[in-house]
């Protein structure tokens, strides 16, 4: 797809990505993918830096038109990865990182297997429960949705055969050590 490297980095909401993924993207300067989606800015999130916000049609419009990589509806609300931006990124020999979901990152496998698929777990289910509850930003019945989800992602990622890393967030200074150390591999090669 172009001179550079995709890295896809998946796993349960709630199980620490963002917070791996915004340290390691201070540490290596790879390209992060803004995902588009049509669920509510939380309000500690900008518009374009996070996510791109969008309604439900303007969704359906980059579906129709096939501008996304790949895409999922996610707890009721679409998420998907804007394909230009990723391509044009590539061609210009960066590393680029997508943060999705185990659907997503089956999408992409099917169109470029040759990118790097990491999968971020959590120690336990109760640890997964307790940060989702700590993090104040859902609902009770979205943090019963997103941990039912959780758990079948984890077996879902791990028969799945994609994954060419599978880490485990228990120690997070560790976990984002790991994802650098795969990220900065991955763009010397
Ligand atoms: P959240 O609402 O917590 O930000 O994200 C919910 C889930 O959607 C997470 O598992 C996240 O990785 C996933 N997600 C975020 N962006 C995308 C995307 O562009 N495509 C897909 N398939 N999933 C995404």
């Amino acid at each position: 797809m172009g001179l550079g490297h995709l890295i896809v980095i998946a796993g349960p909401s709630g199980v620490g990505k963002s917070t791996i993924v915004r340290e390691m993207l201070r540490q290596t300067g790879a390209f992060f993918s803004v995902s588009a989606t049509t669920r509510n800015r939380r309000p500690n999130e900008t518009d374009g830096c996070d996510y791109r916000f969008v309604n439900r049609a303007t969704f359906e419009k980059m579906i129709a038109e096939g501008q996304l990589l790949e895409w999922a509806e996610v707890f009721g609300d679409y998420y998907g990865t804007p394909e230009k931006p990723v391509t044009e990124a590539l061609s210009g020999a960066k590393t680029v990182i997508l943060e999705i979901d185990i659907e997503g990152s089956r999408q992409v496998h099917q169109k470029l297997p040759e990118a790097t698929f990491i999968f971020i777990g959590p120690p336990d289910k109760d640890e997964l429960k307790r940060r989702l509850t700590n993090r104040g930003t859902e609902s009770q019945r979205d943090i019963e949705r997103r941990y039912a989800r959780a758990a079948e992602e984890m077996c879902v990622a791990t028969g799945s055969g994609i994954y060419n890393h599978m880490i485990v967030n228990d120690d997070l200074d560790r976990a984002i050590r790991q994802v650098v150390d795969i990220v900065k591999e991955q763009t010397q090669k």
